[in-house]
């Protein structure tokens, strides 16, 4: 469910019993959310390097959030940071490799990556390498 602002029931316009009682049942569920008073989110969103990005437009439609958009004017994809909930969907799709999440870089989800398998490196022979630029092969 992406955050914002709901509208349910009479106020969005006529409707008959069975929706009434549907959108009924779903204002509940985020009445449930929001009567908590507070609501603790995660902090990563992503963001791409607009500089770098090519606008092959791979990423537009990956988005289970509907996040990305496309500037036309300028030929870039942006993230609206409001919808997107840092899934890392598009940073994993993206050929040229300019999408990270905030506070978390690809180059440190790969560190993370390398660390889980460090005791599968080599003389176990079942190493695996999916990026090894800036992380130490030795
Ligand atoms: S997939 Fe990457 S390069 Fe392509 S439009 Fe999205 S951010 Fe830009
Ligand atoms: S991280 Fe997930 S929610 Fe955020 S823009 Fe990318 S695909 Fe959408």
């Amino acid at each position: 469910m992406t955050d914002g602002i709901f509208i349910a029931g009479a106020c969005q316009g006529a409707k008959d019993i069975p929706s009434s009682v549907a959108q009924g049942a779903a204002a509940a569920v985020v009445w449930s959310l929001i009567s908590q008073g507070e609501i603790e989110i995660e902090p990563i969103r992503a963001q791409i390097d607009e500089e770098r990005c090519s606008g092959c437009r791979i990423c537009n439609n990956l988005c289970p959030y509907s996040a990305i958009e496309y500037i036309e004017e300028k030929g870039v994809s942006r993230v609206n940071p409001a919808l997107c909930k840092g899934c890392g969907t598009c940073v994993g799709a993206c050929p040229s490799q300019v999408i990270e999440g905030q506070h978390f870089t690809f180059d440190s989800l790969m560190a993370q990556i390398e660390g889980v398998l460090w005791d599968r490196r080599p003389d176990g022979g079942t190493t695996v390498y999916a990026h090894t630029e800036s992380v130490a092969s030795d």
